[in-house]
């Protein structure tokens, strides 16, 4: 059978391991369409703290693209915390619970370029080009299928927004990220620490690699208009640093007190900004009535509060591959097209529906939950795992007679 033609557009998480899934497949010519060099990546600004769960690393692994699998550092457990309300420096709720497999995190920065590297030593044509609507019209001339995995950018807006499926239409939360060097590390082993402030946000911290080696990623998640949403008047990295080190001395004394030393990465090791979760249809139809097929965030795109994009463009990546490598030498006509979404959103729908329930503030069920998990272990380790496969929260999770009849099994 003739080699057949797929053109994507971003190179990012799900755009270049599909792009690397179906060259090692062999049967596919595969360009891929990305807006900034190697070059710009890696000395531009970070992009994500990108924390990947073992289900995620495996779809890496499959196709030998872990390259940093051995020298980024290991994520070995979730550990959640709540502060007293009235009780500055004291811990309402603290547990952790261990991870089966380790997570990790591979700053963006070096990742892409990393794979944008090897994709084209395997063969692979590198376009880097800003791509508009009118290049997706001759791309589609070309190619038997395009594909848009273009994140957050602006062409995601030619796919229109799914009412049904998106639940809010404004930002959930004010978005910050700090990567440091210096922090004195969770003991004894590794975790996510994850803190929830009520009424204020979450703050939530991991090990990971950037460029210059191993570092923490700090991620502050505000609540619109509340105290922690207060990046507008950093104007410097040395500020947005002073300012993530505020936010802590504030609300989290445990966590101020690992960052006595600390120190940014680089100055581009900063980021904040925000934007509404949305869920978008599949199709995106071109002036000539051709249509492309939307992959990642430009489909499905959460909060980052559950650590879950980059997990979720893997995991899409990966049911697009198969669908891809299934449908031989047929047509990828739009039936095709709406198939192969909808056997990604049987799984994102649950990550999408367990992200959205923590935006917002947690019912009695959840917080019964949470605290419970202080008392038994095996809880704890449960919602630990959940983070690599959402689909085990439901229905315990989300349901309030389910969370009320689990609880009592284990009290049992
Ligand atoms: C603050 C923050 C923290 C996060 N933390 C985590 C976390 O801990 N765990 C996790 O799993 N996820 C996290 N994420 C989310 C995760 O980074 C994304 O969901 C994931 O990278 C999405 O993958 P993607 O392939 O859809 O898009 P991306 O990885 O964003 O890739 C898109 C690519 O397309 C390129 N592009 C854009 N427009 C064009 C164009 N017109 N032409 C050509 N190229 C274009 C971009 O430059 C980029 O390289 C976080 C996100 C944020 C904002």
């Amino acid at each position: 059978m003739a080699k057949r033609s797929v053109t994507i557009v971003g190179g990012g998480q799900s755009g270049l391991q599909l792009a690397l899934g179906l060259l090692k497949d062999g049967g596919y010519d595969v360009r891929v369409v990305q807006n900034r060099t190697a070059e710009e990546i890696a000395t531009g600004r970070v992009t994500s703290s990108q924390c990947m769960f073992d289900q995620a690393l495996q779809n890496e692994r499959d196709i030998g693209i872990n390259f940093w699998e051995g020298e980024c550092p290991t994520v070995d457990s979730i550990n959640f915390t709540v502060p007293a309300p009235d009780a500055p420096g004291v811990k309402a709720i603290d547990w952790n619970g261990k991870l089966d497999r380790y997570a990790q995190s591979v700053d963006q920065r070096v990742k892409f370029p990393g794979w944008m590297k090897a994709f084209e030593e395997r063969g692979g044509t590198l376009d880097i080009h800003d791509a508009t609507v009118q290049d997706l019209e001759r791309y589609a001339n070309e190619s038997d299928l395009v594909v848009v995995a273009a994140g957050k950018g602006e062409i995601a807006g030619m796919f229109q927004r799914d009412d049904e499926k998106s639940v809010f239409d404004k930002p959930q939360r004010a978005l910050a990220l700090t990567y440091v060097t210096g922090m004195v590390p969770r003991s004894p082993h590794s975790g996510v620490c994850f803190n929830l402030i009520p009424t204020v946000g979450e703050y939530f911290v991991f090990p990971a690699l950037t460029t210059t080696g191993p570092c923490e990623i700090m991620v502050f998640e505000g609540i619109p208009g509340g105290p922690m949403d207060c990046w507008g008047e950093v104007k410097t990295p040395e500020q947005h640093l002073e300012k993530s080190k505020w936010i802590l001395d504030t609300f989290l004394p445990w966590e101020a007190e690992r960052c006595r030393d600390i120190a940014l990465t680089d100055d581009n090791g900063v980021l904040a900004g925000r934007f509404p979760p949305t869920v978008r249809h599949p199709n995106g139809r071109l002036p000539s009535g051709k249509a492309v097929l939307g992959m990642g965030d430009v489909v499905v795109l959460n909060d980052p509060v559950t650590g879950q994009g980059s997990n979720n463009a893997s995991k899409c990546a990966r049911v697009y591959m198969d669908s891809i490598l299934a449908r031989g030498g047929e047509a990828f006509d739009e039936a095709w097209m709406q198939g192969t979404f909808d056997a990604y959103w049987n799984y994102a729908q649950y990550v999408a529906g367990w992200t959205n329930a923590l935006l917002r503030p947690p019912p009695p069920h959840v917080l019964n939950i949470m605290g419970a998990a202080q008392q038994f272990p095996v809880l704890a380790k449960r919602i630990a795992n959940g983070f690599d496969d959402p689909t085990d929260f439901f229905p315990w999770f989300a349901v309030p007679e389910e969370a009320d009849a689990y609880l009592k099994q284990l009290a049992a």
